[in-house]
C-alpha cells in the first residue's frame, strides 16, 4: 500500500508509462526505495498506450542492439521475469518474426555486423525465399520514397530487393499498457511506490544538484535522484529542471499516425503475418488482431514532420493525405490489399 503522506524516497521517476514503470521495478529489484508520479489515472496511459508495440533488434548501434536483444529474453519469459501476479493478467508476447527488407545500400549493412557481435539469431533469406514464405509480399523497389501526390509514386518499380534479414526472436506485445501495468505490480511487489493523477510542476534544486519534485498541489518530495521518462513529455521535464538548453542531445515531441486495415481476402495475416521493415517504401507493419494489418511510417524526408509544441495540445485526429500515403505505400508491397473507404487509426506523439 502506497503512503501517500512520505515525503522521502531514494528516487522519484517521473512518469509510469512502460519505461517508467521498469526502470522502477529494477531500481526496486536492487532495494532502491522509489515512488513514481504520472498525472495519468494509471500506468502506460500515455504514449505506452498507443504504441504497436513491436519488438526489434534492427538498430544501427552496438549498445541499441544489444539492449534489444537482451529484451528478447524477457519478452518470451514474461511472466518469469515478472516474478508477480496481475490481477488483469499477464501481456502476450506474439512472437511473430520480423523482416527487414534488404536494399542496395540498405539498412541491413550497418545491421548485420552488430548482430554477428552480440549473436542475435538472424536469417538471410533470398527473394525466393521471401517469395516462399510470404507469398503475399511484391518484391519491387521504387527508389527515393514520395508521396502519392507525386506522379513518380505509380512508376512501375525500378528494381528488386535483393532479399530480406529475418529474425525470428522479434515481434510484438499484445496490449503494451497491459504490460506497463503489469511492471507497475511487479514494481509494487518489491516495495515501489506509484501515485497516479499527480502533476509534477518544478523539479527542485539544492547545492547544485537535484533534491525532489513539487506537485502541483503544492506537495514537495524529495530524492537524490528524479528520473525523467515523461515520455513526450520529457522535454517539459528537462525544462522545468532547467537542464534543457544544456543539454547535447535534446527531446522533441513528433506527431505520428499508425494506421488499421484489414488483411486481403484469403490472407490470415494475424496468423501467417509477420513484423516487417520496407524501407523502400519507408513503411513498418505487423499483424493486428481481428485478421488486421497495422502500418506505421518511417518518417520519409518527403512526409511532413509534425513537432508538437504542447503535448497536451495536438491533432489526434488521423489526416485523410497521411492515411493515403501510408496505405497505398502498402498495397504496392501487398497488391491484394484492399484500401477501405474508412480511414480507421491512431494519433499519439513519439
Ligand atoms: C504511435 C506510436 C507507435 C509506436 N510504436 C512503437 C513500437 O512499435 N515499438 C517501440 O519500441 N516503440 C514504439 N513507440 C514508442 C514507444 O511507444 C515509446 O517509446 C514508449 O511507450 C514510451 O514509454 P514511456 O514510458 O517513456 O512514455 P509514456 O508512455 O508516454 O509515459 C510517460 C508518462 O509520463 C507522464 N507525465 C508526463 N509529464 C508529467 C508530469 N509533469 N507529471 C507527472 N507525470 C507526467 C505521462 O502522463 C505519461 O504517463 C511508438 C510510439 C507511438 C506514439
Amino acid at each position: 500500500m502506497n503512503d501517500q503522506s512520505r515525503k522521502s524516497y531514494d528516487a522519484i521517476i517521473v512518469g509510469a508509462g512502460v519505461i517508467g514503470s521498469a526502470i522502477a521495478f529494477e531500481l526496486a529489484k536492487k532495494g532502491w526505495e522509489t515512488l513514481n508520479v504520472d498525472k495519468l489515472p494509471a500506468s502506460g496511459y500515455g504514449s505506452t498506450s498507443n504504441s504497436c508495440a513491436i519488438v526489434r533488434a534492427h538498430y544501427s548501434t552496438f549498445d541499441g542492439v544489444a539492449m534489444a536483444y537482451e529484451g528478447f529474453s524477457y519478452w518470451k519469459d514474461w511472466s518469469n521475469y515478472l516474478d508477480c501476479k496481475d490481477e488483469r493478467g499477464h501481456a502476450i508476447y506474439m512472437q511473430s518474426g520480423t523482416v527487414l527488407f534488404m536494399l542496395e545500400g540498405g539498412h541491413h549493412e550497418k545491421v548485420l555486423p552488430l548482430f554477428d557481435q552480440v549473436g542475435v539469431p538472424y536469417e538471410i533469406l533470398s527473394n525466393d525465399e521471401l517469395r516462399e514464405r510470404y507469398p503475399f509480399y511484391e518484391h519491387g523497389t521504387h527508389g527515393e520514397p514520395c508521396r502519392p501526390e507525386d506522379d513518380r509514386f505509380w512508376d512501375e518499380p525500378e528494381g528488386e530487393l535483393i532479399g530480406a534479414l529475418y529474425t525470428p526472436d522479434s515481434g510484438y506485445v499484445s496490449d503494451p499498457q497491459l504490460a506497463s501495468h503489469n511492471l507497475q505490480r511487479a514494481a509494487e511487489a518489491k516495495g515501489g511506490e506509484f501515485r497516479f493523477n499527480v502533476e509534477v510542476v518544478d523539479i527542485r534544486q539544492a547545492n547544485d544538484r537535484v533534491a525532489g519534485v513539487t506537485l502541483a498541489d503544492g506537495t514537495q518530495i524529495d530524492a537524490p535522484v528524479v528520473v525523467n521518462v515523461a515520455g513526450p513529455h520529457s522535454f517539459v521535464i528537462n525544462k522545468m529542471a532547467g537542464v534543457y538548453e544544456s543539454m547535447n542531445i535534446k527531446t522533441k515531441a513528433l506527431r505520428h499516425e499508425v494506421h488499421h486495415v484489414p488483411s486481403p481476402a484469403g490472407l490470415d495475416f494475424e496468423k501467417d503475418g509477420l513484423h516487417s521493415s520496407d524501407s523502400d517504401l519507408a513503411i513498418y507493419v505487423r499483424p493486428e488482431s481481428g485478421n488486421n494489418i497495422l502500418i506505421g511510417s518511417e518518417d520519409p524526408a518527403c512526409d511532413p514532420q509534425v513537432w508538437v509544441d504542447d503535448p497536451d495540445d495536438y491533432d489526434d485526429v488521423v489526416s485523410d493525405d497521411q492515411w493515403n500515403a501510408q496505405v497505398l505505400r502498402l498495397a504496392r508491397r501487398v497488391p491484394s490489399l484492399g484500401v477501405p473507404s474508412d480511414k480507421k487509426g491512431i494519433v499519439d506523439l513519439y
